[in-house]
């Protein structure tokens, strides 16, 4: 609706005087008076300013040095924030430049900082030093030489090797399971393998042990099934909490038997039964046995008996067994399912053929008479490190197993104890948050078969000056291997001639 009021002048005289007429007459006209309160906002409903254009836009030679600059997001700010509440509760993760040696006579030990000192690694997982074995490396070293290093591409395109299948062979021969399935590492096996199945089988709900490494915890996540926690290692309130489930859903138990920070062990039987009367899969992570427990290096499974009541067993290449990756094995139609769907196992390049020969190889060494050998003198070695600690009056945490933590309370502490150890030419890596709860941090000992009870020696002697330097108080009883109190001598025996007992196989 054109103005009548404005329409009785001529264009070239409202373009002239348009806002001196505004000024005037504005606050008379019913459309204006609100255009003038909140310009920019009703200008459009005015049907005079939209023929006459007296608000117009100002050309763009006028306008070209007033852009509007918006801020772009500051990204290095964000990042700079979170590193600093990192290093604020002392959760900053350094890495210490250690370089492991392989050759005999070196073995145990690494090169230190940028002037290579020589320290003793007592932090590695690769338990039994299979990665420096002869037999692995020739197997690696034969392999790149015949199929070279890399695998060429995913296992659809170019990476299904003879190799690769010998070894899934080998591993499901290993855990007495039908099928076996190979990943770039074991937390993409339990990532992969967890979310996979519970986001597919329909309606599935998840009972998860409290103490669970971070890759099924992703897993779980991943899948957005619903999940219950229950207590670590605690069979009881795994029954509560699947008593109260409904009876006739799909259903997954998941747990590891040896536990990496603490070195407990799971009771295996207990559980995989419980799991089982109410109808849920039991799915095991033997990451921190396998190559270690068992006649033939299966893990707990093996050792005690159960196999068969694990129904999906996971492990990693990458830790006993001294090269990269990890698996899962099962019956053949699961283990097909996973091998089908799996993102994180379809869309990533195969396992290289350096790693796939040397993994064959430390399976089938570990799984020999060598193998129990090995097993047996570190089983022999963990006991000499536990006495010694114990005789020193030095804490440890209960562990069954053959990792055996240390604790120092407090981020601060932990890292100052680590740092007097290294000064003294021993190497353990501080452990805390999130590793483990806070206020729960430690040194985490894992000796093999190649420490010798001298370097043990040298290490407790160490960790005693360690505590002193940094006014960590403890049960100090000791002086000069004797008692304070009576004069007694104490002296820790180590017995590798000790065959290792097996228990019972039960069929
Ligand atoms: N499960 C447990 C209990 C672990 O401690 C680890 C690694 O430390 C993994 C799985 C992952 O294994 P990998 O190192 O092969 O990725």
């Amino acid at each position: 609706m054109p103005c009548p009021f404005i329409g009785s002048f001529n264009q070239a005289f409202v373009k002239n005087y348009g806002s001196h007429l505004m000024k005037q007459y504005g606050k008379f006209c019913p459309t204006l008076s609100r255009g003038f309160r909140s310009l920019g906002q009703d200008e459009t409903k005015c049907p005079f300013i939209q023929q006459n254009s007296i608000i117009s836009e100002a050309p763009k030679e006028m306008t070209e040095d007033i852009v509007e600059r918006v801020q772009p997001y500051q990204y290095e700010k964000f990042f700079h924030e979170q590193i600093s509440a990192k290093k604020k509760d002392y959760s900053y993760r350094i890495f210490r430049k250690v370089s492991r040696l392989a050759a005999d006579g070196m073995y145990p030990q690494a090169l230190e900082g940028a002037e290579n000192h020589r320290v003793t690694v007592w932090c590695a997982n690769d338990y039994l030093g299979a990665s420096r074995h002869p037999v692995v490396q020739d197997a690696a070293i034969n392999a790149i030489k015949s199929y070279g290093t890399g695998a060429g591409g995913t296992r659809n395109i170019a990476g299904n090797s003879q190799m690769t299948e010998k070894l899934e062979t080998e591993i499901a021969k290993l855990h007495k399971k039908p099928a076996a399935l190979i990943f770039s590492s074991c937390f993409v096996a339990n990532d992969a393998t967890l979310s996979t199945l519970a986001k597919i089988l329909p309606g599935c709900l998840i009972f998860s042990d409290a103490g669970n490494h971070a890759s099924m915890i992703q897993g779980i996540r991943n899948s957005r099934a619903p999940k219950q926690i229950f207590r670590h290692n605690d069979p009881n309130h795994l029954r509560e909490l699947l008593s109260q489930s409904p009876p006739g859903v799909p259903k997954l138990v998941v747990f590891e038997t040896v536990h990496s920070m603490s070195g407990a062990i799971c009771p295996l039987d207990e559980m995989c039964n419980i799991a089982h009367e109410f109808g849920a899969l039991t799915f095991v992570d033997e990451v921190h046995a396998v190559g270690l427990y068992g006649k033939h290096g299966a893990g707990i499974g093996e050792e005690r008996g159960l196999q068969h009541k694990i129904d999906i067993v996971s492990g990693t290449l990458g830790k006993a067994y001294g090269n990269v990756g990890g698996y899962i094995a099962g019956s053949s139609l699961l283990v097909d399912t996973v091998r089908s769907l799996a993102p994180g196992f379809i869309f990533t390049t195969a396992l290289p053929p350096p790693v796939l020969a040397g993994s064959l190889a430390a399976i089938r060494l570990l799984a020999s008479e060598e193998g129990r050998s090995l097993r047996s003198k570190h089983q022999a070695i963990v006991r000499y490190l536990k006495l010694s600690l114990l005789v020193a009056g030095l804490p440890q945490l209960p562990s069954v197993s053959h990792i055996v933590p240390v604790p120092v309370k407090g981020a601060d502490k932990v890292a100052l104890v680590a740092e007097s150890l290294m000064k003294r030419g021993h190497y353990v890596q501080a452990i805390n948050y999130p590793t483990v709860a806070r206020g729960e941090e430690r040194l985490r000992f894992a000796p093999g078969p190649y420490h010798t009870p001298e370097m043990i020696d040298s290490l407790i002697t160490a960790l005693t000056e360690a505590f002193h330097e940094n006014n960590i108080s403890f049960n100090e009883f000791m002086k000069n291997g004797t008692c304070r109190e009576c004069s007694m001598e104490y002296k820790v025996d180590i017995a590798y001639e000790e065959p290792y007992k097996y228990p019972m196989q039960v069929a």
